[in-house]
């Protein structure tokens, strides 16, 4: 399967490939259920949009230079009702702001310079993979991500932690598999070095550009080599998947097995 910008995301290039985000729909660790990730797969579940994803693709769209495109295909990005009729929507008026953050900064500039939405597909650990890089320079490549802000710990319930933002999204993992993507279909010895510019939806937003080194990609390429036997066995239906009973789909398709005693319930 051949993949472009239209079908990328669909359905049948999910079945076919893996990509970094089915890959972490699976773990638990990283807020995924493999029955949830099964009836996305299977097309028996769509999650309900979430206002964050549009205002992700918003900022996308910028940095591939397709904003005017992206808005006059989404009407919903605008008010249909009241005072405000025909106005952006304030949340991504301050989706502009964010831009506004990114494009005054030089160096910002220079990290997302280059070609956008570069899509490699290969074969890693068995199967095959898509990726696609937001930047795409001869020396790096550069992610692009919104976010509600950058500090805050998180607690890591399987090796009780708290952990930075990068690690409990898992975004190491992405880097580090977008860089091993790269280095083999580019026939290159060596990886490039991931960056990843962030801006927040604060007022006013923070901005930060971040780099992973090797150590990194290693420790990100490890995690898959971890989980990905059991990944690609529940994806090819040779074992059931598990249901986590805590997730939008678990909590939809519910039906209770066991009466619980108080003292189970989970603090964390
Ligand atoms: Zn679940």
């Amino acid at each position: 399967m051949k993949l472009n910008k239209d079908n990328y995301f669909s359905q049948d290039a999910n079945r076919h490939y893996m990509s970094v985000s089915q890959f972490k729909s699976f773990l638990p660790s990283y807020g995924g259920c493999e029955a949830g990730a099964m009836a996305k797969i299977n097309g028996e579940y769509e999650s309900a949009p979430i206002a964050a994803f549009m205002e992700g693709h918003y900022v996308h769209a910028w940095n591939e230079g397709t904003l005017d495109e992206f808005k006059a295909n989404n009407p919903d990005l605008y008010s249909s009702r009241g005072a405000t009729a025909g106005q952006l929507k304030s949340n991504f008026q301050h989706c502009n702001k964010m831009i506004e953050v990114l494009e005054n900064d030089p160096l910002v500039m220079k990290a997302l310079a280059g070609r956008k939405e570069v899509i490699f597909t290969t074969e890693l650990f068995g199967i095959p993979w898509k990726v696609m890089l937001d930047s795409y320079q001869k020396n790096l490549f550069a992610d692009v991500k919104t976010m509600r802000e950058m500090s805050g710990k998180f607690w890591n319930t399987e090796i009780g932690v708290y952990e930075n933002f990068i690690y409990h999204y898992g975004y190491h993992i992405q880097m580090a598999i977008y860089a091993e993507v790269e280095k083999i279909e580019s026939g290159r010895k060596d990886w490039l070095l991931p960056h990843m510019v962030i801006v927040t939806k604060q007022d006013p937003p923070d901005h930060e550009i971040i780099y992973f080194d090797y150590d990194a990609i290693e420790q990100g390429l490890h995690i898959v080599s971890k989980h990905i036997e059991r990944v690609k066995a529940v994806k090819s239906g040779s074992v059931e998947p598990v249901r986590c009973e805590k997730c939008e789909y678990c909590r939809a398709t519910k039906k209770i097995q066991t009466i619980k005693h108080f003292s189970e319930l989970a603090v964390y």
